[in-house]
């Protein structure tokens, strides 16, 4: 279907006319609105500012790559890629797919442009949008924003416990209370070649207890089975074998010093050893940082290692370990007030002349830095400064064609309705200095 045909804006109504109806967003698309996106770059400054003073430096990947990047990526048997993704063939029949979550695509960048061979450690991060085509439910976007971490390079622990204590340092930084971290090791393809035997011994008796899910998972995937949210499964769960009674000694070790890590920074933490994530390619760490800021505890930070990764994406076999922030859940714990608009100063200009005097004087207060406005129509003062009002200014400056004939404006305080005089041959510079004495 050529898709410009659904994108329609006439309905006919029963007698066949058309009726002209609003456009709306797609399902589980959500606008951020003024009033809200300032609270969304306060986060991500937040967010700059930690990830700098580690060293990591800003990547900005596509948001659509070919659907090969997170088959390989991700794993062919997770929900994800199994049922989540947004995949569709592009013009060409080649199979696209929207980012369903950030690391594949960093990591194909990674590859591609062999950032990875500039230096021993290759410290990355990166903001936007990620797309699930997930049941619509209260509080799920099919559009979601993630802050996302991919240190690449290193298997040294020090890198695992600084991923953590970036997530929580962000998290910390913005207020954020009560969090809970939870960590766990997931072993190497060795340690989890043991458990997995053991595992399976114990799925084969207690199968008919699993959802239809989990049934198919222990065929597949079978350590998924410990994510599954169905009660049953996890009470079965609750007395499976666990991983951590088969890490080897090197995986036992590093988890040790990631632990020595997160206490020398004073993180509080807690070990879950029935902690895994959903994705196939995580190997050793594991995080989750839970708050308990909306009743229930909700995952803000997640993250881990995966060591192979960079190699099933076709890249040499170098490790890695990242996490990512979950910019809805956070934004809600954080509870921000909607910020109004603010203008240093409204210039009132009344008549043609005015306006031409005026427009150098807002052309230099704006260089200045200073949130100027002024209106587009012709309007009278009344009018101008009831939009001044609503455009939150400080300060109005009045400039009609009897101040200029004075040569003397009138500049008005908002706050304290004063009003005072100011000669106009120096008004740039007098109204700079009022307006920085705001500021203090
Ligand atoms: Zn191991
Ligand atoms: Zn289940």
């Amino acid at each position: 279907m050529d898709p410009s045909v659904s994108v329609r804006a006439f309905h006919k109504n029963v007698h066949g006319e058309d009726i002209k109806v609003a456009v709306k967003a797609v399902r589980g698309f959500k606008d951020i609105l003024p009033g809200q996106s300032e609270n969304w770059r306060a986060v991500e400054d937040v967010a700059r500012d930690v990830f700098e003073s580690f060293g990591l430096r800003e990547i900005r990947t596509p948001v659509l790559e070919k659907t090969d990047v997170f088959v390989r990526g991700i794993g062919e048997h997770t929900d994800i890629v199994e049922k989540e993704m947004y995949t569709f063939p592009d013009r060409n029949g080649d199979s696209l797919t929207l980012r369903p979550e950030a690391t594949a695509g960093v990591i194909r960048a990674a590859i591609e442009h062999k950032l990875y061979a500039e230096s021993g450690t290759l410290k990355l991060f990166t903001m936007g949008p990620m797309f699930r085509h997930e049941r619509p439910q209260k509080g799920r976007l099919r559009q979601f924003h993630q802050i996302n971490v991919e240190l690449l390079g290193t298997d040294s622990p020090l890198s695992d416990g600084e991923v953590i204590w970036m997530a929580w340092d962000v998290l910390h930084e913005l207020g954020a209370q009560d969090l809970r971290l939870e960590v766990n090791s997931l072993g190497c393809p060795a340690c989890r070649k043991e458990h997995r035997k053991d595992l399976n011994l114990y799925l084969e008796q207690v199968s008919p207890d699993l959802c239809p899910d989990c049934q198919r998972r222990s065929r597949t995937n079978p350590l998924r089975i410990f994510d599954c949210k169905n009660q049953r499964c996890r009470e079965v769960m609750a007395r499976a074998p666990l991983i951590k009674h088969h890490l080897c000694p090197g995986c036992s070790d590093h988890f040790g010093k990631v632990l020595d890590v997160l206490e020398s920074v004073e993180i509080p933490f807690v070990i879950n050893p029935y902690l895994v994530r959903g994705l196939d390619y995580y190997v050793r760490t594991t995080f989750e940082i839970l708050a308990s800021g909306l009743g229930a505890q909700n995952t803000v930070a997640a993250g881990g290692r995966y060591d192979g990764l960079v190699r099933s994406l076709g890249g040499p076999d170098i490790p890695g370990v990242g996490m990512a922030i979950g910019m809805e859940r956070l934004l809600l714990l954080l509870d921000s007030p909607s910020s109004r608009m603010t203008t240093d100063i409204f210039v009132a200009a009344l008549g043609r002349e005015a306006r031409d005097e005026v427009m150098p004087w807002i052309r230099d207060w704006r260089r200045m830095g200073f949130v100027v406005q002024m209106s587009y129509e012709e309007k009278s003062l009344k009018a101008q400064m009831k939009e001044a009002n609503r455009l939150g200014a400080g300060y109005v400056l009045i400039v009609g064609e009897d101040e200029l004939d004075r040569e003397e404006l009138i500049l008005r305080d908002m706050k304290t309705k004063e009003q005072i005089a100011i000669p106009m041959d120096d008004v740039i510079s007098r109204v700079e200095n009022i307006l920085n004495r705001g500021d203090e």
